[in-house]
């Protein structure tokens, strides 16, 4: 079913693929796909009957949104993590031999594993678990469910993990799970049970004090109460209740904390209103546009609402919206709960990707996959502000438009961390067997993530950088004294 990227002796590599069909990302068939429907047929990447109408390829067979994702989010992921970790290194002259240390993940694992499906047939499922580093504790990362995850975007992800715990000064390191598996193709029967046999497939390479799996895009506390009781139920019995933190972000009722749900998206909003209290920019009127509507997404929208700002277009995987009245972002993620995504919403107009990015903004809130702000996109947006809600959503070349259109960025590594903080919450309250009060976690989080803020300000006025590379500035400097002081063994 997944062939090689040759084909028919054709080379299907990015080059094959023209501009447009790699900007055309849509699901199939739904809105924001252009005029000029040419093409309708049978994806041979993933062997569904697509409704999608795309351009035909240049060469090649034709294949539907999953192949064009991944040719268009894989590109250059990792390189970029990497190349930022360069970047850094340059500026501050940074000890090479740790830097070599951090340019490399410790343990990557992959495992491929059977589960029956509903029908009685038996499917084969690949996922992956990176462990980048656990210099400063337990290695600490989020699992995703996605089609498009292979073992380049879990290395970069995971090495993303690390620079984040080392600003937000937490005592994790850096780790990041996946399974190529879309969601969407499975009943919750059979999402249980592909959960259940990916972390008996992983064993002891998770644990509560080794290596604690998190939600990320396409996995929710649901999924998380399912790995940790699985992962309780092949340990020794005696053992059994000091293992409830092997994984965070789980339901209240099964040692979740108060407020892991909305952390991430309250993270991002905390740090936009000390953004904006540090530019005396006003909150209350402020337009903002949000692109992925999930967990991170719709909490920041829905917090940014508090604030007395108005959302003005979304863009999720099932196409994008405009209101420039307003759109509700409650009224909104109601809409999501009961229709899947943001498709049909009938208080606002339909767009396109480029009218989305195109819209006149304050705020820019990108909380979906990575490398969407690229090079084309950059060069349409109107903002003043992106804070990125998502993992490594700038890539290179947007990133160096970004900063030639004076566009301030927030980075990944530090304007996501509130999930990862309130997720030490949780493993700290797991292990004391104490339960905190919202307020205090929200007043906790508060402190540590604009600490983590005022670091990488103060970095980026330091070293005179822009701030992705000044809280990566920051990542390393705390690394480096760690294994300078340790020394490397033996
Ligand atoms: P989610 O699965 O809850 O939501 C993902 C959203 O992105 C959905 O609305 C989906 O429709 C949208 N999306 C997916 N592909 C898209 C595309 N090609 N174009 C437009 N929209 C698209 O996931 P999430 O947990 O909200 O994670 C979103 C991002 O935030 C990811 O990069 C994730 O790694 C990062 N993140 C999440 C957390 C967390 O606590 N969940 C913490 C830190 C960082």
């Amino acid at each position: 079913m997944f062939e090689n990227e040759k084909e028919n002796g054709q080379d299907l590599k990015p080059l094959s693929i023209s501009k447009e069909w790699k900007l055309l990302y849509h699901r199939h068939g739904r809105p924001g796909l252009e005029e000029g429907i040419k093409f309708k047929g049978l994806c041979k990447y993933c062997e569904i009957q697509s409704l999608c109408s795309l351009p035909k390829p240049e060469i090649g067979v034709w294949r539907c949104e999953h192949y064009r994702a991944k040719v268009w989010r894989k590109s250059d992921f990792y390189q970029n993590v990497i190349r930022q970790l360069e970047k850094a290194q340059e500026v501050n002259n940074f000890d090479r031999d740790i830097c070599k240390i951090m340019a490399e993940t410790m343990n990557e694992l992959v495992v491929h594993f059977p589960v029956k499906m509903d029908d009685g047939h038996v499917k084969m499922f690949t996922g992956y678990r990176v462990q980048h580093n656990n210099a400063l504790g337990p290695f600490k990362g989020g699992f995703r469910f996605h089609p498009m995850v292979d073992i380049d975007e879990v290395r970069a992800l995971a090495t993303l993990m690390t620079w984040k715990t080392a600003i937000a000064n937490i005592p994790f390191g850096g780790a990041k799970g996946g399974l190529q598996i879309d969601p969407a193709d499975h009943s919750p029967t059979e999402i249980e049970k592909i959960a259940r046999r990916f972390t008996f497939a992983l064993g002891s390479n998770i644990g509560p004090d080794y290596d604690i799996p998190a939600p990320d895009v396409n996995t929710n506390p649901q999924i998380m109460a399912w790995i940790q009781d699985t992962y309780m139920s092949t340990i020794a019995p005696d053992e059994r209740n000091r293992c409830i933190h092997v994984v965070t972000g789980k339901p209240i009722e099964s040692g979740g904390s108060a407020g892991r749900e909305k952390a991430t998206g309250q993270g991002v909003i905390f740090l936009i209103e000390k953004w904006a209290q540090d530019h005396g920019f006003k909150m209350n009127g402020a337009t903002y546009i949000v692109q992925g509507f999930g967990n991170v997404g719709s909490w920041a929208a829905r917090l940014m609402k508090m604030n007395g700002s108005k959302l003005i277009a979304v863009e999720d995987i099932t196409g994008a919206i405009r209101n420039k009245n307003g759109i509700d972002p409650d009224d909104l993620a109601q809409h999501v709960k009961e229709h899947g995504g943001i498709v049909d919403y009938p208080k606002a107009q339909s767009i396109n990707h480029e009218v989305f990015f195109s819209t006149k903004a304050d705020i820019l809130i990108p909380a979906a996959l990575e490398n969407s702000i690229t090079g084309n996109t950059a060069e349409l947006l109107n903002v003043k502000l992106v804070a990125e809600g998502a993992n490594g959503p700038t890539d290179e070349e947007g990133d160096k438009i970004l900063q030639r259109k004076k566009i301030h960025v927030i980075p990944d590594i530090l304007c996501n961390s509130g999930g990862v903080i309130v997720s030490y919450f949780e493993w700290l309250q797991n292990k004391r067997s104490e339960f905190w009060e919202l307020d205090e976690i929200d007043s906790k989080l508060k402190k540590i993530i604009i600490g983590a803020y005022e670091r990488v300000r103060n970095a980026a006025e330091k070293y005179k950088v822009d701030w992705r590379t000044a809280a990566q500035i920051v990542a390393i400097s705390r690394l480096e004294m760690v294994y300078k002081e340790r020394g490397i063994f033996p």
